[in-house]
């Protein structure tokens, strides 16, 4: 992903030898470049102005240090800025709040949201020690309900018996008293994902929001979506107050434009990224570490 990036910066970075400070005239070759880049790799337009205007800003008049070629200094600009777009520091899990941390999960079908749920009790029983409870609204598809019990089987986590003709309101209430009933410290709720956005899977989402009082809401996305990931990102921060993002399917040969987009648009962090089907295949998301793989 984004081999492109590193291939074309090195082309044009040449041509900044001999040059002492970066300027207008002799970075627009390289910022040219750079946004060629981002746009094949599926990052959305307006990010991409936004993203040159920002490093145009912070390079001009950059002082080059005598370490430096003027090329590794524009490449560095490049780089605080990559990290910057895709979120700054490590943004952490919420749980603080009494118990049971409720997690939503909110997405189009397919992006991967049971799966990721199964993931996060696994991580959560194992890096924080929680007793995790997995509880489905999926009520249109019960064999996304049953997918997450086996899911929750295999994990360890336990798993919320949902009854035949319950809604997901009256699912989402019956979870959270069995919840506190049973100690459980966090409580994760699988949604309904439709093909695309409709009004009807948002106002459901929304009610449950409103029903269970989320500490977290993540958005779950696939990486693969490249730019309509952008506009699903936007339905889904406009209908509800998300608190971080999952960004799946990393591992796939996502040209990773979404890792930037979904974080502009939604203005929340990534928190988790998918890099793998099996159920160890979730890790905490480091926009650092995200931004030296784009640019290799
Ligand atoms: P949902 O409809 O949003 O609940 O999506 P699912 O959890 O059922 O996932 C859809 C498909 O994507 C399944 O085949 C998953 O195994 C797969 N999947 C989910 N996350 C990842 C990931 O991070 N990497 C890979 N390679 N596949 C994933």
């Amino acid at each position: 992903m984004f081999d492109n990036l590193t291939h074309r910066l090195s082309g044009v970075i040449k041509t900044l030898r001999g040059e002492t400070r970066l300027s207008e005239n002799n970075i627009q070759d390289a910022l040219r470049e750079v946004r060629l880049a981002l746009l094949e790799a599926d990052v959305a337009l307006p990010v991409v102005k936004d993203f040159i205007a920002r490093v145009k800003e912070k390079a001009i008049g950059h002082e080059v240090m005598t370490s430096l070629t003027p090329g590794q200094a524009l490449v560095g600009v490049v780089h605080q800025e990559l990290i910057a777009i895709i979120g700054g520091e490590k943004a952490d899990l919420n749980l603080a709040t009494v118990p049971p941390a409720v997690i939503l999960m909110a997405g189009l079908q397919g992006a991967g949201k049971t799966t990721s749920s199964g993931k996060l009790a696994k991580w959560l029983m194992e890096n924080k020690k929680k007793k995790v409870l997995l509880v489905s609204c999926d009520i249109y598809r019960p064999a996304a309900i049953h997918q997450l019990e086996l899911l929750a089987n295999q994990v360890g986590a336990d798993f919320f018996p949902v009854e035949e003709g319950q809604k997901p309101g009256e699912i989402g209430a019956a979870a959270l008293d069995y919840a506190r009933r049973h100690h459980h410290e966090v409580m994760i709720v699988d949604t309904a994902g439709r093909l695309g956005i409709d009004e009807a899977m948002m106002q459901e989402i929304s009610e449950l929001e409103a029903l269970l009082r989320p500490i977290e809401t993540l958005f779950v996305v696939d990486a693969m979506q490249g730019q309509d990931a952008v506009n699903t990102a936007k339905a889904f921060s406009d209908a509800l107050p998300l608190t971080g993002v999952i960004l799946t399917k990393l591992d796939g040969d996502a040209r990773g434009g979404a890792a930037l987009s979904v974080k502009h648009i939604t203005g929340k962090p990534i928190k988790f990224a998918g890099i793998a089907e099996k159920l160890t295949g979730l890790e905490a998301f480091h926009p650092d570490r995200m931004a030296s793989r784009i640019l290799g």
